[in-house]
């Protein structure tokens, strides 16, 4: 079939229907056509909607973003090619030299390698302080200080931040509090209304769900900061691809009901794990013995989320017994897949730490962080019933 102007080499016009599809269509297009000058004109001056070029927008990217805008209840947030590539458009799209910026002493690896690393060689200075202690974090300021950022239930301690008392500090300092909401996700926790300025997620994890997609969102409060962010986006090549934002989306239809199976069976996992012998702690900001136990409550009003930590008595060998017994799961370092996921801390994200540093975050060889995801409750208790017997088991002959 030839098109209207009986040229092969442009695309065929889309046949006409009265009906409409019931799935976003994929828009792959780089660029978009308009029909004069004046029309592009008024497009870029905001007086018409329309796209022109896909680093700069596209329709796939616009409903990923409308989506996290009414979760998180903001307008005008920006997707982006990953959530590292949130972090650094609020980090680097935002800051200058000889800024100074707080960041939690638990971030996520690559968060804290850009605090460590790349902000100082661009001329900015940082500071690490314990999210959940205030008067370290006040004194950990500085005239030039511009932001603080942390995440509010931390990573693999689950250690749950002051996001309350950071918030008043930040307000009484005149200084932006960014939040990455990825673990808690806009189900368990929403920042904007306990005083943070900024929300970072990587919808890579829960939101996406399926470890098929790696996205990014940031929103600010303040209209003209998301806007900052957008313009650095779209300059440093940190927007997405069309594919990616319509799996996201996919992914995103069912997020609501995957968050609540996943946390209600995190809840009864940390519970049975607690009873397991050759335990040596159980870690869910939700039980009684968690040490910010009483900030959990107040602050995510019963969300736990679908995050366990646990650590075995028996070390690596241990370790090892557990991982193979429990073949089920997948021993991968991601989290909020629609499957179970396990990651191991001394030989992944935390590797790069001394023994004694690890010691000091409380993550030995038998530390292990677990997503937990969608399998029957009745599964899953089983699977890790195994893996801790045979952990046992290898812990005997260890010795
Ligand atoms: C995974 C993660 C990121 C980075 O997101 P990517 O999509 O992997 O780039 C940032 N913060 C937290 C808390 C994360 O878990």
């Amino acid at each position: 079939m030839r098109n209207a102007r009986g040229s092969l080499i442009r695309p065929t016009p889309l046949p006409e229907s009265a009906s409409r599809p019931v799935v976003t269509p994929l828009s792959p297009s780089v660029a978009y056509s308009s029909d004069t000058p004046d029309m592009l004109d008024a497009q870029y001056e905001g007086r018409l909607q329309g796209y022109t070029y896909a680093r700069e927008g596209h329709p796939n990217a616009d409903v990923v973003a409308a989506r996290l805008d009414a979760m998180e209840g903001m307008d005008g947030g920006v997707v982006t090619g990953s959530g590292m590539g949130a972090v650094a458009c609020v980090l680097m799209g935002l800051l200058k030299a000889g800024d100074h910026v707080i960041g939690a002493n638990q971030l996520y690896g690559r968060s804290m390698r850009l605090m460590a690393e790349d902000l100082p060689r661009l001329g900015m200075t940082t500071t690490l302080a314990d999210p959940g202690d205030i008067s370290a974090v006040r004194a950990a300021l500085r005239p030039e200080t511009r932001m603080i950022l942390v995440e509010v239930v931390s990573n693999p301690s689950l250690r749950v931040a002051d996001i309350k008392g950071l918030a008043a500090l930040c307000r009484e300092r005149g200084i932006l509090l960014v939040v990455d909401n990825t673990f808690t996700t806009p189900r368990g926790f929403r920042p904007f209304d306990h005083g943070a300025d900024i929300v970072i997620h990587s919808i890579t994890k829960l939101l996406a769900g399926h470890s098929d997609v790696m996205l990014g969102y940031v929103v600010a409060r303040d209209g003209a900061l998301s806007a900052r962010m957008s313009v650095f986006a779209v300059t440093a090549w940190l927007t997405p691809s069309p594919f990616d934002c319509w799996l996201a989306e996919r992914g995103m239809l069912s997020f609501e009901l995957r968050f609540d199976r996943a946390q209600q069976t995190a809840g009864l996992l940390a519970d049975h794990l607690a009873g397991l012998p050759g335990m040596a702690r159980v870690l869910y900001p939700m039980r009684a013995d968690h040490p910010d136990h009483t900030r959990a409550q107040d602050l995510l009003g019963g969300q736990g989320g679908n995050m366990v930590s646990f650590e075995l008595t028996g070390g690596r060998a241990a370790a090892n017994a557990f991982t193979r017994a429990a073949d089920g799961l997948s021993f991968a370092p991601t989290l909020g897949d629609v499957g179970t996921t396990l990651s191991h801390p001394a030989t992944s994200s935390h590797r790069a730490l001394s023994a004694d540093e690890r010691a000091q975050l409380g993550l030995s060889e038998g530390f292990f962080r677990v997503s937990v995801g969608l399998e029957s409750p009745d599964d899953l208790l089983r699977i890790f019933s195994e893996g801790a017997a045979a952990a046992i088991d290898a812990g005997i002959s260890a010795r």
